[in-house]
């Protein structure tokens, strides 16, 4: 895992790339994402980008990208982005019509799940789960340090919509109750009309629960309920030794841990022989840069 490596982290609204070395970002850059302008202006922006980067590490020959939506990583497409209105296209195949170097892709979530597995908060454990809690809420899961990423693997772990609730609120995937419609940092904002006359940031909630702002809490509580039954879900189902909790709700893990670790103490079977820690990402913002490094 020596050398140096390049990874972009390619989001709906910022593209973020680094060179990237022991899993640490040795040089950043961060574009605006033209998505309105379209596919081609998306991978121009990532071209240009990248190259210059190549010109501080010529020796690197392949590159990995994060890309948010269903991908088929074995064969370099994009299956479907909702962030991008892409459908169907191959990615890594024009991609690399733009670079001189091969190019890996994964979904985002994945990337940054790997990148908490290797260099972050996953280290040392044999089996990772991730939730990164966002606009939308991903998911990921890596096995000694190895994450599935074939087509049927890359398409896995889509944690963001398992049901928790059975009939309940419709989720953008047009499915109803899933986790995503319950626990984003979107699902508290579009609950937030309720109690406030503007929607109020997931942010912005976290910090009035904690100033003792009783209607914040009950949001904060709603989002904690739900968590829990999809965190308690997936340890009955893939058993990890950890969850990481990363994106944007991380920055309030004080308020998130203590309950989902107190949530899987009750809910996981058998906790008592093989116990589920919940901690909180660490590589914060660049997890998906170096994860993605590191397909
Ligand atoms: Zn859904």
């Amino acid at each position: 895992m020596d050398g140096k490596r390049i990874g972009v982290d390619l989001g709906g609204t910022v593209i973020k790339m680094g060179i990237v070395e022991a899993g640490r970002v040795l040089k950043a850059a961060a574009f605006d994402t033209p998505v309105s302008e379209g596919y081609e202006a998306v991978l121009g922006e990532i071209a240009k980008g990248v190259g210059k980067l190549l010109a501080y590490c010529p020796e690197v020959n392949c590159i990995g990208m994060g890309v948010p939506g269903l991908i088929d990583s074995r064969k370099g497409m994009v299956c479907y982005s909702n962030n991008f209105g892409w459908q169907n296209v191959p990615f890594v195949e024009d991609m690399e019509k733009k670079l001189s170097v091969r190019v890996r892709i994964a979904n985002d979530a994945q990337c940054a799940a790997l990148g908490e597995a290797l260099y972050g908060a996953g280290r040392g454990y044999g089996r990772m789960a991730m939730f990164t809690i966002g606009t939308g809420v991903g998911g990921g899961f890596v096995r000694d340090g190895i994450l599935e990423n074939d087509r049927y693997g890359s398409m896995a772990y889509i944690f963001g919509h398992e049901a928790v609730e059975g009939k309940g609120r419709l989720c953008n995937c047009g499915r109803q109750g899933c986790l995503e419609a319950y626990a984003s940092a979107e699902a508290v904002k579009k609950r937030s009309v309720s109690l406030y006359e503007t929607p109020q940031s997931a942010k912005e909630i976290f910090e009035k629960a904690r100033g003792g702002d009783a209607g914040a809490q009950r949001l904060v509580d709603e989002l904690l309920e739900y968590l829990s039954i999809g965190a308690v879900n997936i340890s009955n189902i893939l058993r990890p030794e950890v969850i990481v909790i990363g994106g944007g709700v991380s920055a309030s893990a004080d308020l998130i841990l203590p309950r989902l670790q107190e949530e899987l103490k009750k809910g996981v079977y058998g906790y008592e022989y093989a116990p589920v820690a919940a901690v909180c990402a660490e590589l914060k913002n660049q997890a998906g840069t170096v994860g993605a490094a590191y397909l």
